[in-house]
């Protein structure tokens, strides 16, 4: 029975490759077009299955082109950045997943510096810093890219991305290019504007603040430190698992230590033993072993400590037929 069902599903993934297959083979872009492609390694987690059709646009306006195509044959897309805060399931994703890294244009205008939001985040702040350019260094080091620390509204070391942040230029659901303003009201912890939308942020444009190049660097060097003490690059994970809620009293991490979790483990999946909020790939961890363990996770705080954790890592593609994300 589980094996007739495995064997339909991969038929109707191979469907579904087909389809697309079609589709994406006709448009002609400098970019990659792959089918079947393997997403693991463009994830900080290092695990799940492939894309049914990768595209990684060079420019703007292939970007349009693939958004385009994929609008009007109603073909579901994820957004892909580095890959820091997601889990891609075992089984893959049965769309199109367009990456973002060849968005990395880099453009000044005064005190203001706009990123192509696949430029990656620490190297953003490498530029600002070569420029004497202060107000997002606290980002260094951090995983991820410009338009996924935007998305989640990255922050760290008592700082938030949409601190300096002016304007996003972005294609909106329908394709067409547009403009976002920033107001602060539209960002809180761990929230924008972006989520729960299918638009492509394209450059994000910050207001920085004249500050001398080596106090920049020095305090860059001094993050990164921090992050490799605490055993951030030790073994491959999506950072926090859950974002903390200040109403419970506690950071996520501090409840899940007082539970004793910590070094738990589901086949290859391990709750950090240097930070409980943190799950780790122990070198052979499935998505599934992940996941599996991220849920047992908040079942234990709901049922132990009657607290509902929101978890901040997003699970993408196909869970047992079950699509998130996309
Ligand atoms: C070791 C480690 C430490 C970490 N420390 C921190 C930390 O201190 N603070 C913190 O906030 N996070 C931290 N994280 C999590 C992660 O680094 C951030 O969430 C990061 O901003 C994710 O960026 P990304 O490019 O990898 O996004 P992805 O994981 O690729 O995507 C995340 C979401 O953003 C969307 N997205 C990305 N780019 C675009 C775009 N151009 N247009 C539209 N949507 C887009 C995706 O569709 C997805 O929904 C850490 C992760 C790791 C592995």
């Amino acid at each position: 029975m589980h094996r007739r069902l495995a064997s339909t599903r991969v038929i109707r993934y191979h469907g579904v490759v087909n389809r697309l297959r079609e589709i994406f083979q006709r448009i002609n872009i400098e970019g990659a077009i792959e089918f079947d492609y393997p997403l693991a390694p463009l994830t900080t987690f290092q695990v799940g299955g492939p894309a049914a059709v990768f595209a990684e646009p060079h420019t703007v306006s292939e970007m349009q082109i693939v958004l385009q195509t994929a609008l009007s044959e109603s073909v579901p897309y994820f957004i892909l950045g580095g890959g820091a805060n997601i889990l891609v399931s075992d089984k893959g994703v049965p769309a199109l997943v367009i990456s973002t890294a060849g968005l990395s244009s880099v453009t000044r205008d005064g005190d203001d510096l706009s990123f192509g939001t696949g430029l990656s985040m620490s190297r953003a702040t490498e530029i600002a810093a070569g420029y004497g350019l202060g107000g997002i260094e606290f980002l260094y080091s951090m995983p991820g890219t410009v338009g996924g620390a935007v998305w989640m509204n990255a922050r760290c070391y008592g700082g938030s991305i949409s601190d300096s942040l002016v304007s996003v230029n972005y294609f909106d659901e329908t394709g067409e290019a547009q403009v976002y303003e920033m107001s602060a009201s539209d960002f809180a912890y761990k929230r924008s504007p972006f989520q729960n939308r299918a638009c492509v942020m394209l450059q994000a444009r910050f207001r920085l603040v004249p500050t001398e190049p080596k106090a920049l660097h020095l305090r860059m060097q001094e993050y990164h430190a921090d992050r490799e003490a605490k055993g951030h690059f030790r073994a491959p994970s999506a950072g926090s698992v859950f974002k903390n809620n200040h109403d419970f009293g506690a950071p996520s991490g501090k409840l899940i230590d007082s539970l004793g979790l910590r070094g738990l483990r589901v086949g290859g999946a391990q709750i950090s033993p240097e930070h409980a909020n943190i799950i780790i790939n122990t070198g052979t961890a499935t998505a599934e072993d992940i996941r599996t363990l991220i849920e047992s996770v908040r079942d234990s705080v709901q049922q132990r400590l009657g607290l509902e954790l929101e978890r901040e890592v997003l699970y993408v593609g196909d869970w047992n037929g079950k699509h998130e994300v996309v």
